[in-house]
C-alpha cells in the first residue's frame, strides 16, 4: 500500500509465548477509520479479545501506539497510548503518557506494538530501527523503574535509548501498576503496567534514527505554526504561571475556587494548601535559579507540565524528580498532609515502584477515612496510626 503521510507505516506484533516477532503493514483503512493510537488500540482489542478473557492471563493483549502526528513537531505531539483489558476495572483499559518514547518508536519505523502471550521468564523488548529483539531481563526483575531505565540505557545507546519500564508493584500484583516512560512520565491509569508484568515483560527500549514524512509539508508547517501560536498567545499561557509552576499552578487555584480534593474529598478547601503549592515546591526544591524553574516538557511541547526538584537535607534527602498537580493532590490534600517533603517523597516512591500515583494516593486517603470512621481498626492496620494528616503513615503506606 502507499504509506499515508505522518505514519511510519507498520506495526510490530510480538508473541511472547512463542518468541515470534512480526512486522505488519498498517492498513490505510485502519488509519482512516480509527485515527490515532487510541482508536487503533480500541479496534484491535474489540476485534481480538474475547469478553471473558482474564486481564492477567496470557490471552490479554497489550497495545502501545502512537498517532499520525506523534513526533511531528506540533505542540503535545509526544504522546503515546497504552491499552489492554484492565485488571483494575475488568473492562477496557487505556492510559496515555508523554515524554519522547512514542516519537522514538516512530523514528525507528513503527506506529505501534501489539503484544500477546506471556514470556516463560522475564524479558524486555529492544528495538533499534530494523533490529527487534526479545532479551533476557532476569537481572532487572524486582528493580525500580529508575534503576531499570538506567541499566538498559547503559547497556544500549545511553539517553538516545528511550525506555518504558514497570516496577516491582506491578510484578507483585498491584492492580494499578503503571508504565513509566523515560523516567518521569507515567501511563498510570487502569493498570497497564500490571498487564505488562503478567506477560513477564519488564521494559520496552527503543532507539530510532529514521525520519517521517507528511503528505503536504508546506500545509503541515502552517498548521503546526498556527497550533504553536494558539498556545503561545493564549492569555493563560502568557501569564507565565504555568511556565513557572507547571500543572502545580492548579493547586492554589483549586483551593481558592473551592474544589481541591481534601481528606478523601470530604472537603474541598485545604488549610495547608500553601505548604504544598507550586510556589512552595519552587522555593524549596527547585534546582535551577529563577525566573524559570527546572521543568520538563514532553517532546515538542511548550507547556513544560512537570516541575523538577531535589530534597537536599532531612530524612528524605536525595529524593529527586519531576512532579505534577495530580500526584501532589493525591498524597497531599487528599490525605490531609501538608508536609511537602513527605508528599514529594511518596510521589517519587510510587513512580519508582511503578504504581499509579493518583490511585495510590486516593487509596491511602480512603483507608484514612475508613480508619477514622472505625471501619479499619488499629490492629487491622498493623499498628499504623493512619489518620488524615499523618505524613509518616502516608509514606509508610506507599
Ligand atoms: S508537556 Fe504537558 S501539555 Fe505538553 S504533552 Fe506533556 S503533559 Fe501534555
Amino acid at each position: 500500500m502507499t504509506k499515508l503521510g505522518g505514519y511510519a507505516g507498520q506495526l510490530l506484533r510480538i508473541d511472547l509465548t512463542n518468541n515470534v516477532i512480526k512486522k505488519i503493514p498498517l492498513s490505510k483503512e485502519m488509519c482512516i477509520q480509527y485515527i490515532g493510537g487510541r482508536g487503533r488500540d480500541a479496534k484491535v482489542l474489540f476485534d481480538e479479545l474475547p469478553p471473558e478473557v482474564d486481564p492477567l492471563s496470557p490471552d490479554n493483549i497489550l497495545c502501545i501506539s502512537t498517532g499520525p502526528i506523534t513526533g511531528l513537531l506540533g505542540p503535545t505531539t509526544g504522546r503515546v497510548n497504552v491499552a489492554a483489558k484492565s485488571p483494575l476495572t475488568g473492562i477496557y483499559g487505556n492510559s496515555n503518557a508523554g515524554a519522547h518514547w512514542g516519537a522514538e518508536l516512530k523514528y525507528a519505523g513503527y506506529d505501534g506494538i501489539i503484544i500477546t502471550g506471556k514470556a516463560p521468564k522475564p524479558v524486555y523488548i529492544y528495538i533499534e530501527d530494523d533490529l527487534v529483539e526479545i532479551k533476557d531481563a532476569s537481572h532487572l526483575w524486582g528493580k525500580g523503574t529508575y534503576e531499570t531505565t538506567r541499566i538498559i540505557q547503559k547497556d544500549h545507546r545511553g539517553y538516545d535509548t528511550k525506555v518504558a519500564a514497570i516496577g516491582p508493584a506491578a510484578e507483585n500484583g498491584v492492580l494499578y501498576g503503571s508504565v513509566i516512560f523515560d523516567y518521569w512520565d507515567a501511563a498510570g491509569r487502569t493498570g497497564m503496567g500490571t498487564v505488562m508484568a503478567s506477560k513477564n515483560l519488564k521494559a520496552i527500549a527503543v532507539t530510532g534514527t529514521g525520519s517521517l514524512t507528511v503528505a503536504d509539508p508546506k500545509r503541515y508547517a502552517e498548521v503546526v505554526k498556527d497550533a504553536w501560536l494558539a498556545v503561545l498567545e493564549d492569555p493563560g499561557f502568557q501569564t507565565q504561571e504555568h511556565a513557572a509552576l507547571g500543572t502545580l499552578v492548579v493547586l492554589g487555584l483549586g483551593n481558592a475556587q473551592g474544589w481541591l480534593p481534601t481528606r478523601n474529598f470530604r472537603e474541598t478547601v485545604f488549610e495547608l494548601a500553601d505548604e504544598i503549592s507550586g510556589e512552595a515546591f519552587r522555593d524549596r526544591f527547585n534546582t535551577r535559579p529563577a525566573p524559570i524553574p527546572a521543568g520538563r516538557a514532553c517532546l515538542s511541547c511548550p507547556n513544560r507540565c512537570k516541575r523538577f526538584g531535589r530534597i537536599t537535607s532531612g530524612k528524605y534527602a536525595g529524593t529527586k524528580g519531576g512532579i505534577e498537580f495530580e500526584g501532589v493532590a493525591a498524597f497531599g490534600s487528599k490525605c490531609g498532609v501538608g508536609d511537602l517533603e513527605a508528599v514529594f517523597h511518596a510521589y517519587m516512591l510510587s513512580n519508582d515502584y511503578g504504581m499509579d500515583c493518583i490511585t495510590c494516593g486516593n487509596t491511602i486517603a480512603l483507608f484514612m477515612e475508613l480508619h477514622e470512621e472505625g471501619i479499619l481498626t488499629h490492629d487491622e492496620l498493623e499498628g499504623l496510626d493512619l489518620h488524615f494528616g499523618n505524613a509518616d503513615a502516608m509514606v509508610e503506606m506507599v
